[in-house]
C-alpha cells in the first residue's frame, strides 16, 4: 500500500464499543502499542486510558478518553469508555459522533446483552458501519471461535449492518499489548486497522442525496423577495431548483431564484457551503428560523416519533422523580424548540432519572427530525433529558 499525501489522510471518529469486560479498552491499548513501533502513535496504557477524565455534554456527566492514532491512510480519533452507562450517554448524546465502530466480543462468551445494546444504538445515532474484533482468541479452540463469528454475523443483520459483507478480525489484544508477534498478537492488530481503513467509509460531504438545508435566518431583499440562509447538509442546490420550505406545520411549495455564497449570485452550492437562497412567491412572514428547506418529497414532516432517551440521575442536574406516560415538557433540536409530549411503550410504567429507554414522541405541531437527530428535553431550562431520532412515524 502506498503513502498517501498529506491532503488525502483523512480524519475518522471511532471507538470501541461492547459487553463489559470483552476487552474494549485492551484493544485501544493495544492498538497504540503496535501503531507506535511504526511512529503513528503514542502509547497510551491501559490504566491511562480506563483513567477516563469526567466530560459534561449538554449537562451529562460522561467518562470517556479519546485516544488519536493514524495508519497509513488515516488520522483516528479513537473513544474509550469505562462502563456501560457512559457508553449509552456518549452515544445518545452524540458527544463523540462516531463514523464507525469496532465491536468487540471476546470468545469465550460470545455475544452478550451489551453487545446487542451498543449495536442498537449504534444503528440509532447513525452509526452505518462496524467492524467485528473477535477478542480473547487465545483461550478458545477455532470450533468456538467460528460459532461466535455466526452469531455475530447474524445479530449484525438482524440490527440492520451488513452481516455479510462486514470483516470479522480474530485476536487477541491482550497478546498483542504484551508485544506478540504471533497471528493472534500484533498481526491482528494490523488486521483491524486495515479492516477499519477499508471498511468505514471516508467521512466525506454527501453531495448525492436530496438537498437539505435548514433555516437558520430568513430576511427581506426588497423588491426581490425572501433569502433563507444556512450551510447545505447534503446534496447541491441550484439555481431554479424545485423545493419545499417544511416545518411548524408548514408546508410551501417554491423554488430558487438565486443562490448566494459570500453575496455573489452562483449557479449552485454543494453540501458544506453556507448559502443564502433566494425563494420564489415566498413570504417571510411564513418563514421561520428552524424549517428545512429541502428537495420535494424527499423528506417528511410529522408530530410523531420513535426516540431513545436517556433521563438524567439527579447527580446530573436531572429530575428527581420518574417519567410517567403524558409527560409534557418543551423539545430543543437544531435551532428551535417545541412542546412535545412523551409517552412511554407498552410495558414500560415509568422512567427513573438516569435509565435510558426508547419511547413515543408527540410533537405540537409537524417537523422534521431524521433518524439520527438528536435533542434534549428541557424543564424550566434545565436538561432533564437527551435524546436521539430513531423512526419517524406518518
Ligand atoms: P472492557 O471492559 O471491555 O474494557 O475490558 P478490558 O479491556 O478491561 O478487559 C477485561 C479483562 O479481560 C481484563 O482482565 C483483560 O486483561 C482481559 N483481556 C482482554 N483482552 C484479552 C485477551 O485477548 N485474552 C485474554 N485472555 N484476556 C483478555
Ligand atoms: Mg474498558
Amino acid at each position: 500500500r502506498e503513502f498517501c499525501t498529506a491532503e488525502e489522510v483523512r480524519h475518522c471518529n471511532v471507538g470501541t464499543i461492547g459487553h463489559i469486560d470483552h476487552g474494549k479498552t485492551t484493544l485501544t491499548a493495544a492498538i497504540t502499542k503496535v501503531l507506535e513501533k511504526e511512529g503513528l502513535a503514542k502509547f497510551i496504557s491501559y490504566d491511562e486510558i480506563d483513567r477516563a477524565p469526567e466530560e459534561k455534554a449538554r449537562g451529562i456527566t460522561i467518562n470517556a478518553t479519546h485516544v488519536e492514532y493514524s495508519t497509513k491512510l488515516r488520522h483516528y480519533a479513537h473513544t474509550d469508555c469505562p462502563g456501560h452507562a457512559d457508553y449509552i450517554k456518549n452515544m445518545i448524546s452524540g458527544a463523540s459522533q462516531m463514523d464507525g465502530a469496532v465491536i468487540v466480543v471476546a470468545a469465550d462468551d460470545g455475544p452478550m446483552p451489551q453487545t446487542r445494546e451498543h449495536l442498537l444504538l449504534a444503528k440509532q445515532v447513525g452509526v452505518e458501519k462496524v467492524v467485528v474484533f473477535i477478542n480473547k482468541a487465545d483461550v478458545v479452540n477455532e470450533d468456538v471461535i467460528e460459532l461466535v463469528e455466526i452469531e455475530m454475523r447474524e445479530l449484525l443483520s438482524g440490527f440492520g449492518f451488513d452481516g455479510v459483507e462486514t470483516p470479522v478480525v480474530v485476536g487477541s489484544a491482550l497478546l498483542a499489548l504484551k508485544g506478540d508477534s504471533s497471528p493472534l498478537g500484533e498481526q491482528s492488530i494490523k488486521s483491524l486497522l486495515n479492516a477499519l481503513d477499508e471498511h468505514i467509509p471516508k467521512p466525506t460531504r454527501d453531495t448525492k442525496s436530496p438537498f437539505l438545508l435548514p433555516v437558520d435566518n430568513a430576511f427581506t431583499v426588497p423588491g426581490r423577495g425572501t433569502v433563507v440562509t444556512g450551510t447545505l447538509t447534503r446534496g447541491i442546490l441550484r439555481k431554479n431548483a424545485e423545493g419545499e420550505l417544511l416545518g411548524f406545520d408548514e408546508h410551501i411549495k417554491t423554488s430558487v431564484a438565486d443562490v448566494q455564497i459570500f453575496k455573489k449570485s452562483v449557479s449552485k452550492a454543494v453540501a458544506g457551503d453556507n448559502l443564502g437562497a433566494l425563494l420564489r412567491g415566498v413570504r417571510i412572514t411564513s418563514v421561520q428560523k428552524g424549517m428545512l428547506f429541502c428537495e420535494s418529497k424527499s423528506v417528511s414532516i410529522s408530530n410523531h416519533f420513535i426516540a431513545n432517551v436517556y433521563f438524567l440521575s439527579r447527580s446530573e442536574g436531572g429530575r428527581s422523580k420518574p417519567i410517567m406516560s403524558r409527560y409534557i415538557q418543551q423539545l430543543f433540536s437544531k435551532t428551535w424548540n417545541i412542546p412535545c409530549r412523551i409517552d412511554l411503550m407498552e410495558g414500560n410504567e415509568m422512567i427513573m432519572p438516569g435509565e435510558n429507554v426508547c419511547v413515543y414522541l408527540t410533537l405540537l405541531k409537524k417537523m422534521v427530525m431524521l433518524p439520527g437527530q438528536s435533542f434534549t428535553i428541557r424543564e424550566n431550562n434545565v436538561t432533564v433529558g437527551t435524546g436521539i431520532i430513531s423512526e419517524v412515524k406518518s
